[in-house]
């Protein structure tokens, strides 16, 4: 199975990516955190992609799509992708990499998005998201899975995410139209808080899941 995750920023690709993939054994692959990696291992592209992540604008569609194609070529089996594509040409890119079964689009409404963003926390260590308001961890500053230490990400101040939301509409919220004339998108709302008792929006995504 191969799907991507589609929604604005702070939508909880990443949360609900770490549920979906233990459940149909995929591998999370996120652009962002191949992003950051090569931030923090001095890559080459490392400081242009670093400027252009905390202005909240997007990297050149080349340096994406070489660290994607080089991240995919190290996996098998089925992949959840999450941050790729975000604009209409990486869709046809990812066309000639791989095929894809469901695109899951998760909506959520601009203040539920910048009130999650600016109270997130992950782990340095294991990637775990928290969010200080819905889903705190049970020690402050500490990860609940692994111990590691839990860290605010740059770009996650209100005013970037307001722009990081402003390219989203402009520039993948196509991408929408793109799938469903494919007829893979499938939408799930993402309003709910993510501490919901019964996780209802995993649920929702595997009602989706199990039947392709
Ligand atoms: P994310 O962790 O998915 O929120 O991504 C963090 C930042 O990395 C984004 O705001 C972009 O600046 C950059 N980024 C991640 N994926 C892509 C992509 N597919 N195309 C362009 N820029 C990306």
């Amino acid at each position: 199975m191969k799907i991507i995750l589609l929604g604005a920023p702070n939508a909880g690709k990443g949360t609900y990516a770490r549920k979906i993939k233990e459940i149909y054994n995929l591998t999370h692959v996120s652009t962002g955190d191949l992003l950051r990696n090569a931030i923090a291992n001095n890559h080459p592209i490392g400081a242009e992609a670093k400027e252009l992540i905390d202005q909240g604008s997007f990297v050149p569609d080349e340096m994406i799509v070489n660290l994607l194609k080089e991240e995919l070529e190290k996996l098998e089996g089925g992949i959840i992708l999450d941050g790729f594509p975000r604009t209409l040409s990486q869709a046809e890119l990812l066309k000639d990499i791989t095929d894809i079964n469901a695109v899951l689009k998760f909506d959520i409404n601009d203040e539920v998005a910048i009130r999650r963003g600016i109270s997130r926390v992950i782990c340095k260590d294991c990637g775990g998201i928290f969010n200080l308001l819905k889903l705190k961890p049970k020690e402050e500053g500490i990860c609940d899975h692994c111990q590691g230490e839990l860290y605010r990400r740059d770009d996650d101040t209100e005013e970037t995410i307001k722009s990081r939301l402003k390219t989203y509409y402009e520039q993948t919220a196509p991408l929408e139209d793109f799938y469903k004339n494919l007829g893979i998108l499938k939408s799930v709302d993402a309003n709910l808080d993510m501490s919901h008792p019964d996780f209802k929006v995993i649920k929702n995504c595997q009602e989706i899941l199990d039947k392709i």
